[in-house]
């Protein structure tokens, strides 16, 4: 009979904390929620008047300015630019952290999407004289289905860096066909392979977190934001793959993931080919 006893005030007990923990629960999902909502508006909010101040430097510069002025409206160009990108970055991690973005289903072409990529970035590689190297394996198939502009925003991330990064050097960026799994999926290897200043090992996993950027004379030198890479690793993984880093001070950088793509069924391929 004790022992019903005890053991009846045990589950009481037990009920209690599960309740205080569920209520726990609630208020930190609403405290999340809230918090989400409160980034969102905020950054829109800011953006409108943003986009006003870039627009009108943007204006200043093509009127001819005085040579004294001219330092000036670099110096705003710059400053609008870096809070362009961080408050859009800001919105992206927001979206990804309440799971509102959207995963696309299309159907592309990896090579003319890797091309396109490249040539949108030659410029920057020419000002740091780097070489800039694309190799797409040849045994990818033409039609992949997947999320194309997330990838783009993935690899675009990744070359932006090993280009900032880099100077009289040498930009690879690999694509290669590990496996194709039932005719129905290929499983791709991508690398981004940089011969730049590299990161020292005990910042080789916290270059991922929010906010975390290289040494103080890092930053100074090179600016950013230290969202890229959070922004790149979630979406990495959205997409079902895993983002690896290797590298070496003075030598250089590799990042790497692998991701699936579905393939295009045959029997669509070839009624396109029958209309030709
Ligand atoms: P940032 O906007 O500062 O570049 P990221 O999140 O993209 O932010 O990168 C975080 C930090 O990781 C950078 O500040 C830099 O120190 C380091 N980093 C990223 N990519 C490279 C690279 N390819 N070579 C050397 N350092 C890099």
């Amino acid at each position: 009979y004790k022992n019903n006893i005890i053991r009846n005030q045990n589950n009481i007990v037990l009920k209690e904390k599960n309740h205080e923990l569920l209520i726990a629960k609630n208020k930190a999902e609403k405290a999340s929620k809230a918090r989400a909502e409160f980034l969102s508006t905020v950054s829109h909010e800011l953006r409108t008047p943003l986009n006003a101040i870039n627009g009108i430097t943007h204006l200043l510069m093509q009127e001819k300015p005085k040579k004294s002025q001219i330092g000036y409206l670099e110096s705003l160009k710059f400053s609008g630019n870096y809070l362009s990108t961080f408050i859009n970055e800001i919105l992206e991690i927001n979206k990804i952290e309440s799971n509102k973005l959207e995963i696309e289903k299309i159907s592309f072409n990896l090579k003319e999407l890797m091309t396109n990529i490249k040539s949108s970035l030659i410029e920057m590689a020419s000002s740091n004289n780097n070489e800039f190297i694309l190799n797409v394996d040849e045994k990818i198939p033409t039609n992949l289905i997947g999320d194309p502009t997330k990838l783009a925003q993935i690899v675009m991330n990744l070359i932006n860096n090993a280009l900032k990064f880099t100077q009289n050097g040498q930009v690879k960026v690999m694509v290669n066909l590990s496996e194709i799994q039932n005719e129905t999926t290929a499983l791709l290897h991508f690398q981004v392979i940089d011969t730049g200043i590299g990161i020292p090992a005990d910042k080789l996993q916290t270059v991922f977190e929010s906010f975390s950027q290289g040494s103080v004379e890092v930053n100074r030198k090179y600016g950013g934001t230290g969202l890229g890479l959070t922004i790149v690793k979630k979406l990495v993984e959205i997409l079902g793959g895993k983002i690896k880093l290797k590298s070496e001070v003075g030598k250089g950088s590799t990042f790497s993931f692998n991701l699936k793509f579905d393939i295009t069924p045959v029997s669509e391929v070839s009624i396109e080919e029958v209309d030709e």
